[in-house]
């Protein structure tokens, strides 16, 4: 089984969800995470790049990050998080 494989050579495995996924890295702590929206914020960083905190450190920095980041965007990802969830109920 391909899953399998890449189980076995990890880091596809999302540090949180245990998702085999594109992973992407936590610009705080460092590890893996994936792209799911469950297990991380993402946001659109320059040169087409992501920035990428990981649920984890988004439930404790989340204070101090927002300095950090355009507040504008934070907010527009905050309603779309919102929108989705309505969405999908
Ligand atoms: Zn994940
Ligand atoms: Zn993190």
């Amino acid at each position: 089984m391909e899953i399998e494989n890449l189980i076995i050579t990890h880091n596809f495995i999302c540090g949180i969800c245990n998702g085999v996924n594109y992973m992407i890295k936590c610009r705080n702590c460092n590890n893996d995470i994936c792209q799911s929206e469950k297990c991380g914020l993402h946001f659109d960083h320059i040169d087409n790049t992501t920035y990428s905190i990981c649920s984890r450190c988004s439930d404790t920095i989340s204070e101090k990050i927002i300095p950090l980041i355009d507040l504008c965007k934070l907010e527009c990802l905050k309603k779309r998080i919102k929108f989705l969830k309505m969405v999908k109920n």
